[in-house]
C-alpha cells in the first residue's frame, strides 16, 4: 500500500480512505455541502440495479485493478465499487468516501476484460459518475481544477494556442532549468505535471479537408483529428491521413470538427459530452463516409458509444446509432480493407502498448499486433502485465498525479525491460504518460503511434526516421 499525496488533498485517517479530503474540516470552512439526506441516485439514469446483481463477488478482477493493485483496498476495487453503489441503490446517501472511491477509479476497464460474470461496470461506473457529477458537492479547489480541465480539454483551438509557448518554453532551455529548480514541482504541483507530461512538439500542418485515395478508390473515410491528438501530435494524424490514402481510402477531414466528448463522458458529464456527440454528428452525416475512423482510443470507446449517449434524443437516437455503426478504429479499418500498400522493411524491436480503451474497451488487440507483423524486419516484444494501465486515464493522471506517476513508473519499467528500441501504442495519453515516466527514470525509449509505424513502412524511410524522431 502507498500514501497518496496529489498535491490537492490531506491524507486523513484509514477509515474515510487515503486521500480523502478531511471533509469536516472542510464543511466547516463551507467548501462542502453537508452530506444529502437522500439516497444517493436520483431518478435521471441512475445505475443499474440488475448489472450491480451480476456480479457474484468471485474477485477474478481485483488484480487488473490498477487501484487495488497500488493500495490493495476493497472499496478501491471493481468488487468494492460495485458494493458501493448497490448500497447506493439500497437508499444510502451519497457520501464523500464513496465519492472518493468512485472518484479514484481510473475508468480503465480492465475488469470489464477480467470478469468472467460479464459484469458491466462500464455502464455502472459511467452512471454513477453522471450522477455524483450533478448531485455531490466539490470543494472550491476541486471545482477550480476540473473547470480548468474541462475549459481547456475539449477544446483543439485553445489546446492550440499553448503550442507556441510552449515550444519556446522547451527549445530556450527554460524547461531544463525549471525541472532542476523542481520549483514548479513545489508551488503548483499540477501544473508541474502537466509540464512533465507535455510532449516535444513538432511544427506539421494541418492536413487539408479532403485527400483523394492513392490508386483504386476502396473507401469513404472521415477523420476525427481530435483535441490533444490534433494539438500536440498533429504528425500522428498526418500518418493517418497517409497510410488511408495508401490504403485506398479517400480521407474527409472537415476543419473544426471539435472534441467527441469522450473526456466528457468519462467523467460524468453527460449533458456536456451529449453537446460534443450531436456537433461531431451535424459535421460528419453530411459528408458521405463509408466510415468514421479514430486513431485516439479514449475517443474511440466513446464514439463507438454515441447509440446509448443518445438513445433518449428524439432527434438523435437514430441518427447516432447509423453514425456509430460506421466508427472502427485505425488498426480494425485498416485490418477489415487488408493491406494493398506495399510495406518496406523496417528491422526493429517494438513493444506494443495495449490502451486501455482500445484494448479493455473495444476488445482491439490482435489487429494491431497484426499489422505491426506484417511489416518486414519488425519484431513485436510483449510488455509485463499488459491490462495494468499506465495510469494516464484521460485527466485521471492530473487530478491524482501521484498514484499517476506511481503506475507511469510500473509501466515505464516493464516497457523497459522488454529492450526494445520503440514504444507503440494508439492513445496520446499513453504516449505522454509513459514518456514522461521514462524521463523520470533517467531512461529513453523511441515513441511512435501505430500509424506513424506503418506510414514509415509504407514510405520506406527506414528505422531511423522512428528511432531519431527528437
Ligand atoms: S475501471 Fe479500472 S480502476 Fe476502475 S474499478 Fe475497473 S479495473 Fe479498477
Ligand atoms: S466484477 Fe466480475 S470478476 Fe469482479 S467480483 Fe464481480 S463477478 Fe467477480
Amino acid at each position: 500500500m502507498s500514501d497518496i499525496d496529489d498535491g490537492l488533498h490531506t491524507p486523513v485517517d484509514a477509515t474515510r480512505g487515503i486521500g480523502t479530503p478531511p471533509v469536516d474540516a472542510l464543511r466547516a470552512a463551507g467548501t462542502v455541502g453537508a452530506p444529502a439526506g437522500g439516497p444517493a441516485f436520483d431518478s435521471d439514469h441512475p445505475p443499474r440495479a440488475d448489472l450491480v446483481s451480476d456480479c457474484v463477488h468471485c474477485g477474478f478482477c481485483l488484480t487488473t485493478c490498477p487501484t487495488y493493485v497500488l493500495w490493495g483496498e476493497e472499496m478501491d476495487s471493481p468488487r468494492g465499487r460495485i458494493h458501493l453503489i448497490g448500497q447506493g441503490l439500497s437508499g444510502e446517501p451519497l457520501s464523500d468516501s464513496m465519492v472518493t472511491h468512485f472518484d479514484r477509479c481510473l475508468g480503465c476497464m480492465a475488469c470489464v476484460t477480467a470478469c468472467p460474470s460479464g459484469v458491466r461496470y462500464d455502464r455502472l461506473i459511467e452512471d454513477t459518475r453522471a450522477q455524483v457529477e450533478r448531485r455531490h458537492p466539490r470543494t472550491a479547489r476541486e471545482r477550480a481544477l476540473r473547470t480548468a480541465i474541462f475549459a481547456l480539454f475539449p477544446y483543439p483551438q485553445r489546446l492550440r494556442l499553448l503550442r507556441g509557448p510552449l515550444r519556446a518554453y522547451q527549445i530556450s532551455g527554460l524547461q531544463r532549468l525549471v525541472a532542476r529548480s523542481g520549483l514548479l514541482q513545489r508551488l503548483a504541483p499540477t501544473l508541474a505535471t502537466l509540464e512533465s507530461l507535455a510532449p516535444r512538439l513538432r511544427g506539421v500542418p494541418r492536413p487539408p479537408a479532403r485527400v483523394r485515395a492513392r490508386g483504386t478508390r476502396r473507401a469513404v473515410v472521415g477523420m476525427l483529428t481530435g483535441c490533444v491528438q490534433s494539438a500536440f501530435f498533429p504528425d500522428v494524424n498526418s500518418a493517418t491521413v497517409r497510410v488511408l490514402a495508401a490504403e485506398g481510402c479517400e480521407v474527409l477531414i472537415p476543419p473544426g470538427q471539435g472534441c467527441c466528448g469522450a473526456l466528457s463522458v468519462h467523467n460524468g458529464r453527460r449533458a456536456e459530452a451529449q453537446r460534443f456527440a450531436r456537433k461531431l454528428i451535424d459535421t460528419f452525416e453530411r459528408c458521405g463516409m463509408d466510415w468514421f475512423v479514430v486513431n485516439a482510443a479514449g475517443c474511440g470507446s466513446s464514439l463507438k458509444e454515441y447509440d446509448e449517449l443518445l438513445a433518449d434524443d428524439p432527434v438523435y437516437a437514430e441518427r447516432a446509432a447509423a453514425f456509430t455503426a460506421k466508427v472502427r478504429d485505425l488498426s480494425e479499418l485498416l485490418t477489415e480493407l487488408g493491406p494493398v500498400a506495399r510495406r518496406h522493411p523496417l528491422p526493429l524491436t517494438v513493444a506494443y502498448h495495449d490502451a486501455c480503451h482500445l484494448g479493455h474497451a473495444q476488445g482491439v488487440r490482435a489487429q494491431p499486433r497484426a499489422l505491426l507483423r506484417g511489416i518486414p524486419g519488425l519484431e513485436l516484444r510483449a510488455i509485463a502485465d499488459p491490462e495494468i494501465c499506465c495510469g494516464s486515464a484521460g485527466v485521471w493522471n492530473v487530478l491524482n498525479p501521484v498514484p499517476a506517476a506511481e503506475l507511469g513508473d510500473r509501466k515505464a519499467k516493464a516497457v523497459l525491460a522488454t529492450g526494445a528500441d520503440l514504444l507503440v501504442t494508439a492513445n496520446p495519453g499513453c504516449l505522454m504518460q509513459v514518456a514522461a515516466a521514462v524521463r523520470r527514470r533517467g531512461a529513453s525509449i523511441a515513441l511512435a503511434h501505430t500509424a506513424q509505424v506503418l506510414d514509415a513502412s509504407i514510405r520506406n524511410l527506414g528505422a531511423a526516421a522512428l528511432l531519431d524522431r527528437d
